[in-house]
């Protein structure tokens, strides 16, 4: 009997899953996503051919509703075959959680403690982790997180300069996107065996962006910090800033925590900054010159924090650009790797058009690649190795 695993990797509106067989070989039956959760849910699931073989709207519902349509649906797609598990993305592991544990009770409180770390991910991870417990109490539960891959940062770089106590308690830099650079991390040493070894940075530019610096394939360094809002501007955060704003808001502009949490994670990035959109597409085709203005603050940041992480490297061997951005946007990839040629990088224009593959020229001392990440497989086989 072919048995297989479902994962979860919720967004902050949605669930994005996949279906994986697990024998002989881990394969990807079908994905999909149910998206508009609060507004206007709808689930909508693709086999490996990208053809649509389920889809359902509602007008409305909770995470129950919709987990139960999918697990039906996931069930009748296996013929017989039987789900053994359900792997979950988590956001925020901690410094508990560095390796993907069984989620138990005790495991989900613990979770749902770090949900101020996190407040617009980890919530929802908890409610999809709860409603599949409730509607299959006999599927084992795995989670794989986020953070843990950066467990192997020092403890230099792990560190805030803020008074001791503060850290004992948790408040330290703990790195984010962690599954998508454990798969380019693996992924690169099947591409180009000979610069995996080296220093790499690997840029995932989605929605939520962030830089990785890889040393042998171990996280050395990255952009994100304490919470998923540092680093790059993103979508719609503002990442780094200076922790002066947010006391001027505050005495100025009476702003709360709340009022500061909605202004930092929905309303800054390339949307605060163009007035426009969040989505990197609509800013590209817009003539509206703060679109630009949004353009160009995206790629100075991602820019500089090259630089950073190039010092944290002691130097640059590679680049890798992946996630919706990363990977869809040769204007993106250009104008980043234009401002750093002083690193020794020299883009291919014509590879820069494909959707894959290195994109450097043979001669750059740097190298730099288009690889697509897939976390969802990084989960399944966590989450195999767990319940195996
Ligand atoms: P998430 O972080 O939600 O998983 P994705 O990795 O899917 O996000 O990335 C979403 C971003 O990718 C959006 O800004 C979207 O505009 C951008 N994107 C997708 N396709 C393209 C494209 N062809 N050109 C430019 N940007 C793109």
């Amino acid at each position: 009997m072919t048995d297989a695993v479902l994962v979860f990797n919720p967004g902050s509106s949605s669930i994005k899953f996949a279906l994986f067989e697990i024998s002989p070989e881990l394969r990807r039956i079908a994905s999909g996503a149910i998206e508009g959760i609060g507004t206007a849910p709808h689930f909508l699931a693709r086999d490996s051919t990208k053809a649509v073989v389920a889809e359902q709207r509602w007008p409305d519902g909770t995470h129950e509703d919709f987990l139960a349509t999918l697990l039906h649906w996931a069930e009748d797609q296996l013929g017989g075959h039987r789900l053994v598990a359900a792997g979950h993305r988590i956001v925020h592991g901690g410094a508990q959680f560095i390796q993907p544990v069984r989620l138990d009770e005790a495991a989900i409180d613990a979770l749902e403690k770090l949900s101020p770390l996190a407040p617009l991910h980890q919530p929802h991870n908890i409610s999809v982790i709860r409603a599949v417990a409730k509607l299959r109490p006999d599927l084992a539960q795995i989670g794989c997180f986020d953070t843990a891959f950066h467990a192997t940062m020092s403890a230099t770089t792990r560190r805030f300069a803020l008074p001791r106590a503060f850290e004992e308690e948790g408040v330290r830099r703990y790195g984010f996107h962690g599954l998508s650079y454990e798969y380019i991390a693996g992924r690169l040493r099947e591409v180009a065996p000979r610069e995996a070894g080296g220093r790499i940075i690997a840029a995932h530019l989605g929605n939520g962006a962030s830089l990785c610096a890889l040393q042998n394939g171990r996280s050395v360094d990255t952009t994100m910090g304490f919470t998923a809002l540092d680093g790059l501007m993103m979508g719609t955060r503002c990442g780094a800033l200076d922790p002066g704003v947010p006391l001027y808001l505050m005495r100025r502009h009476g702003m709360d925590a709340a009022a500061l949490e909605d202004l930092f994670y929905n309303r800054s990035g390339l949307l605060g900054v163009s007035g426009v959109s969040a989505d990197m597409r609509a800013l590209s085709a817009s003539a509206e010159p703060r679109a630009r203005e949004a353009i160009d603050l995206f790629v100075f940041r991602i820019a500089r924090e090259i630089g950073a992480l190039a010092a944290s490297l002691g130097g640059l061997d590679g680049l890798v650009f992946t996630a919706g951005i990363g990977e869809n946007s040769p204007e993106i990839r250009r104008l980043v790797c234009a401002r750093t040629a002083w690193l020794g990088l020299t883009l291919d224009e014509t590879a820069n058009r494909s959707a894959e593959g290195r994109i450097s020229t043979a001669d750059s001392r740097v190298a730099a690649w288009v690889i697509p990440t897939d976390e969802e497989i990084i989960i399944a086989r966590r989450t195999i190795a767990v319940t195996a």
